[in-house]
């Protein structure tokens, strides 16, 4: 079998026993936990007044031991101490070969440096996470975030490419012009696989000016981005661009590479070597039940810089930890969506993307900028929903999307439509919820 045909970008890993796989997590924890504990006064300070020592850490079995850390244990450090890695920088900073920082979606970002150790893991990481979307040595594509986000942990991806022998363009001036720099300005340049942002924004593009990207480039075969993908986008995205889209890590923080194989979409593999992966209930933080739905909790087990232990994503997952089809034995993890972009409606907790889902299977509401209203008091009687609309807003159009979305989501819902200025597209994606206040 030709090496470009491999399943996997390192099979001996991807495809280890679950009992092998405990192992290397065993042994790779307990370094973590005495590095963290030795080296960084967050870690020491929060595991202290926990009660748990480097010494209670035997095995993965003994992770649940650890307390789980979240983005507010890390900014009261920040705010106590002035110290803009929250304490949890491991290594001096004259160690440190490149710093990044989160998008910050739901608050002030987290910093985070790599050394050169973690630098080589981590682009390690990412062309295995490239080579199972598709990307192959070889093959051209493009990399927005190298060339105007370079602050972006994600950024790094563009080496991970390299690694596995990619050609990467980084010529993106801003992560808006995506279409215009890789369908123009790159036109005869035979891209095999597109990194896209903004789909509204894109997609609109092909449209207005009738593009058809295999015209462009003809070996186009895949387009891929990272963005949780409700079904409704990926739809639109592949009417669009004429070829298959594949979805990869849905956050940059501590340089996650998941991603999706051909058989677990639209679940991800992680790397269960490099990352443990739990889902634990936001309110209690035990573990649920095996395949239930809970919050992303993830230990980073290779990083010498700032890895952080135990640290809640902010993200409602389920997990499943079977083997999959394509051979791997990572977990894959299913994104419901992010718990800052949800609302209790009644007893019920509603997602932005399960609105996305119903808005954007109607013509008039495609690709809509949207957002969920949040009372300050939860939970709120009723959902409301501001949305853009194409053409012109009748009251027709708006019971109809209230009527199907109380259909689906089985809640009271009001329809509000907005001008696109009131939700705002910025270099960074709209945010999916507002809060009102009462
Ligand atoms: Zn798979």
């Amino acid at each position: 079998m030709a090496s470009e045909q491999r399943a996997h970008w390192n099979a001996d890993v991807e495809t280890m026993s679950r009992d092998r796989l405990r192992d290397l997590q065993s042994e790779r924890l307990v370094a973590q936990v005495e590095r963290v504990y030795g080296n960084s006064g967050f870690f020491r300070e929060f595991y202290d007044a926990a009660g748990v020592k480097p010494s209670d850490i035997e095995s993965i079995d003994d992770i649940t031991k650890l307390p789980i850390m979240g983005k507010d244990d890390l900014r009261r450090y920040r705010a106590a101490t002035g110290d803009p890695f929250c304490g949890t920088l491991c290594v001096p900073t004259a160690s440190l070969v490149k710093v990044h920082k989160s998008t910050g979606t739901s608050g002030a970002p987290n910093i985070f440096g790599v050394t050169q150790a973690d630098w080589d893991q981590a682009t390690d990481n990412f062309a295995r996470m490239l080579w199972r979307v598709g990307l192959r040595p070889g093959h051209r594509t493009n990399n927005w975030l190298e060339a105007a986000m370079t602050w972006h942990g994600y950024s790094m991806t563009a080496w991970g490419a390299r690694k596995l022998g990619a050609t990467v363009y980084t010529l993106e001036f801003d992560n808006r012009s995506v279409a215009q720099t890789n369908l123009e300005l790159l036109a005869g340049a035979d891209l095999n696989a597109l990194f896209i942002y903004h789909p509204e924004l894109e997609v609109k593009y092909l449209r207005e000016k009738g593009i058809r990207p295999k015209e462009i480039h003809p070996n186009l075969e895949f387009v891929y981005s990272a963005f949780l993908c409700t079904d409704a986008r990926r739809r639109i995205l592949e009417d669009a661009w004429g070829v298959p889209y594949r979805n990869m890590g849905a956050s940059g923080d501590q340089y996650i590479p998941a991603s999706e194989c051909e058989y677990s979409a639209p679940a991800m593999h992680f790397l269960e070597d490099q990352f443990a992966v739990e889902v634990v209930d936001s309110d209690t933080l035990q573990p649920v039940e095996p395949g239930a739905e809970g919050e992303l909790v993830v230990s980073n087990l290779w990083a010498e810089a700032t890895p952080f232990l135990r640290y809640r994503m902010e993200d409602v997952v389920t997990a499943d930890f079977s083997p999959c089809p394509c051979g791997s034995t990572h977990a894959r993890v299913n994104y419901r969506g992010r718990y800052a972009w949800s609302v209790a409606v009644q007893d019920r907790r509603i997602f932005s993307d399960d609105v996305e889902n119903v808005l954007w299977a109607h013509p008039a509401t495609e690709f809509a900028a949207y957002q969920l209203v949040k009372r300050m008091s939860q939970p709120q009687e009723r959902l409301r929903v501001n949305t853009t609309v194409q053409g012109e807003p009748s009251e027709g159009l708006r019971d109809l999307l209230a009527a199907d979305l109380e259909r689906e989501l089985q809640v009271p819902v009001d329809v509000v439509f907005v001008q696109p200025e009131e939700i705002g597209i910025g270099t960074v994606k709209f945010v999916r919820v507002t809060t009102a206040e009462d």
